[in-house]
């Protein structure tokens, strides 16, 4: 089985720690016992040294002899801490012995030191020091003192560093204990997240678009992953939404021009009328109607999938060129145009564009009885402006909202019988967004229209399009 990502953390962090650990109690007990030792072992020799010093003071210059008794109490006190004393006088002669005097407490406590430091793993051996004694500058005799070197520990020593070893091993194993507690925990804070959001994908993938990740992220990453799926998700949920209310719509668009045709179709078959060319030429204009509505809807997916093309051109230049492809027309309908403006440059997608400015131009036209249209471009530093201007039959105020939607036609228009579709302004409005514009619209009943599209100047070297998270929704 794969391990998860929470159960590789963890370890990871455990080890991490362990060997962290490892190595600061092991370097720090080597210091601290060598120290330690070093210590005992300079202790040892200044014990020898005062203990051969604190002999000469036994000595009595008046009489030549020796304080024996004293010196008897040091050299016992002595060997109770593991020092052997030797007193020899200045003719040589034995003044005191501990080996003479208890052979076998002497052999005992020597043994005793051996064993303990063997077992404690400590090699070393009983090394003598030779110590002259002198009373006023009067050599009185010397002294010979063994201890076990290079050191020994006594009982109070092996404590301290039993101690000593058993801090470090319980201080190793809580901070490994509170480190793996810790690593489970961070572990669990990145893990969780991705498992949420790879749960939410799943589901996703299931065909549930309304799954949102709203749990807490932790970091920046996680966050972007998780804002990243949840847009997915709207975004796939909008499409898809989108793709249903397309069919439907489509459906009920088709349905009535095509029960038109084929009931007009079917009395000529049936011979009740005769398929004179009046009738059979309105026939044909059902079914070229028909085509040119599956014409726009091509578009309109078109703009809603293709990527924008975008290219630095001038939107006055632009505005003014499809404004004279309407001049025949206008001139037959009676409208004047009027294209004003300065040179604005714009970095968009150049053919779209001119699809945005021909439907706004044509919908001036188609829905105005006379009177003029004006198209005007300006630039307000950050945006291009474009307006489109007419004195046609204007819009009612409750069906502003709605005429960008597809197949959206008012009462007004629909009896006017002036053959859109209903598409054109979707499409206007799906390339305005893909620009990251908006689109306006002011009217007046009778009074005319106006339509404004403002769209985001940005230049050349902004290239590359809006990003997934700032894609406009
Ligand atoms: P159509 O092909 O019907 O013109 P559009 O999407 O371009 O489709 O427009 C949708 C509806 O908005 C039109 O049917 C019309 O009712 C209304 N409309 C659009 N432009 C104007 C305008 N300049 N003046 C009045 N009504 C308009």
């Amino acid at each position: 089985m794969k391990k998860t990502i929470g159960a590789q953390l963890s370890l990871g962090f455990a080890l991490i720690i362990l060997v962290t650990v490892g190595i600061i109690s092991l370097a720090s007990n080597l210091l601290i016992t060598r120290e330690f030792e070093s210590y005992v072992a300079k202790q040892q020799r200044e014990v020898s040294d005062a203990l051969a010093s604190g002999l000469s003071s036994q000595y009595d210059g008046e009489t030549g002899g020796w304080n024996v008794d004293y010196i008897h109490g040091l050299g016992m006190y002595a060997l109770n801490d593991g020092y052997i004393l030797k007193v020899y006088g200045a003719d040589g002669q034995t003044v005191w012995d501990a080996e003479n005097h208890d052979m076998e407490y002497c052999h005992n406590v020597m043994q005793e030191i051996e064993e303990r430091m063997e077992k404690a793993g400590k090699s070393g051996d009983f090394i003598t020091h030779a110590y002259s004694l002198s009373a006023g500058g009067e050599p009185i005799g010397r002294a010979e003192i063994s201890y076990y070197s290079p050191y020994y520990f006594d009982d109070d020593a092996f404590t301290f560093v039993g101690s000593l070893n058993r801090i470090l091993l319980v201080t190793g194993a809580l901070a490994v204990a509170a480190a793996v507690c810790v690593g489970i925990l961070f572990a669990r804070s990145i893990s969780r997240p991705i498992e949420r959001v790879t749960e939410i994908a799943d589901e996703i993938a299931n065909g549930n678009y309304g799954a949102r990740d709203d749990g807490p992220a932790g970091t920046r990453e996680l966050r972007e992953l998780r804002d990243s799926i949840n847009h997915m998700a709207e975004q796939i949920a909008r499409q898809e939404e989108m793709r249903r209310q397309l069919t439907s719509d489509v459906a009920h668009e088709l349905r009535t021009p095509l029960a038109n045709v084929s009931a007009q179709l079917e009395v000529i078959l049936e011979g009740v009328f005769e398929p004179t060319p009046q009738r059979l030429s309105g026939v044909y204009e059902e079914v070229a109607r028909l085509s040119e509505l599956v014409a726009e809807l091509e578009k309109l997916q078109k703009v809603e999938n293709d990527r924008l093309e975008r290219s630095e051109f001038d939107l006055y230049e632009e505005a003014a060129s499809a404004a004279a492809t309407f001049e025949a027309e206008m001139n037959k309908r009676g409208i004047s145009c009027d294209v004003s403006g300065n040179p604005t440059a714009v970095y968009a997608d150049r053919n779209k564009i001119r699809q945005v400015i021909l439907n706004l131009i044509s919908n001036a036209v188609k829905y105005s009885r006379g009177g003029a249209v004006a198209v005007s471009v300006r630039d307000d530093g950050e945006n291009a402006l474009l307006s489109v201007k007419d004195e046609g039959i204007g819009i009612p105020e409750r069906e502003r909202a709605l005429i960008f939607e597809r197949f959206y036609r008012t009462d007004k228009s629909r009896n006017r019988k002036t053959g859109g579709a209903g598409i054109g302004l979707a499409i206007v409005k799906a390339i305005v967004k893909a620009h990251g514009g908006e689109i306006t619209v002011e009217s007046a009943e009778d009074v005319g229209s106006t339509f404004t599209v403002i769209l985001p100047k940005r230049n050349k070297e902004e290239k590359g399009e809006p990003t997934w998270n700032s894609r406009p929704s």
